[in-house]
């Protein structure tokens, strides 16, 4: 339902909890947040507001970080539980995290050639398999942008997918189809978020991102191409709204 992703220099649990907190206006049923630093990849996520969530962390610390993904849930498939919270894992490593806004339609089918191939799935969501599916075809091709991009085209539906890897620790990736994404730009730190709600606290300055695009985002480059790999002119305009 609410999504928020950060790189730079900020304490990126304050940026995602903060971008959380004004996404709540649109309703939710569990949060969580995902964060890479220096020991790898950590997960926190709690059915039910967001004070749960803070709670969990207050109890399982996280460690300081600079890369991060946050998300509110308001569930479609699979209960509002601890366990279908989002992020998802992805992959027997461990390594990647990935959340979603929307409902991948095909996940059946997708799940199913999945689980025939030994994967375990944690969640009964549908979003879960789009976090297999990347962290094993980033397995078989070594780059996670080429990962990322021959997974979301593959995926039916709505969505908006942030997605992290332990390996690539500098990098958030997004993908849009038929659910919206904003790009928001700071000085040496970027954002991410489903509405500019997510980010307008930290910068005014934001990108639409268009139907069937891909972000690549790190801390002082922004690169968006299309599902094809065609690359994209971003379009700077100002938020007009007070923080
Ligand atoms: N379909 C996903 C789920 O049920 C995402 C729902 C959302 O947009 O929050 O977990």
């Amino acid at each position: 339902c609410g999504i928020v992703g950060y790189v730079g220099p900020k304490s990126t649990l304050e940026v995602l909890l903060g971008g959380l907190r004004r996404l709540e206006y649109r309703g939710y049923d569990s949060a969580g947040v995902s964060v890479i630093s220096g020991t790898g990849l950590e997960t926190r996520k709690k059915a039910g507001k967001l004070d749960n969530l803070i709670n969990e962390i207050t109890n399982h610390p996280l460690p300081d970080a600079h890369i991060g993904i946050g998300h509110t849930r308001w569930a479609t498939h699979g209960a509002p539980t601890d366990g279908n919270a989002h992020p998802h894992i992805g992959g027997s490593a461990a390594k990647l995290s990935l959340i979603h806004n929307g409902i991948i339609e095909n996940f059946y089918e997708l799940k199913a050639e999945l689980v025939a191939a030994g994967t375990k799935f944690a969640s009964e969501t549908d979003s879960e398999v789009a976090a297999h599916l990347v962290a094993a075809e980033f397995e078989k091709t070594g780059d996670l942008p080429t990962a990322f991009t021959n997974v979301v085209k593959r995926l039916h539906g709505a969505f908006t997918l942030l997605a992290i890897h332990e390996d690539q620790p500098d990098v958030v990736l997004a993908a849009r189809r038929n659910s919206p994404l904003v790009i928001g730009l700071g000085d040496g730190e970027n954002f991410l978020g489903s509405d500019v709600a997510a980010f307008v606290e930290h910068t005014k300055r934001a990108i639409s991102v268009g139907q069937d695009e891909i972000v690549i985002l790190r801390a002082s480059e922004i690169e968006i191409r299309t599902f094809d790999g065609a690359p994209v002119t971003p379009v700077e305009f100002e938020v007009s709204w007070d923080a």
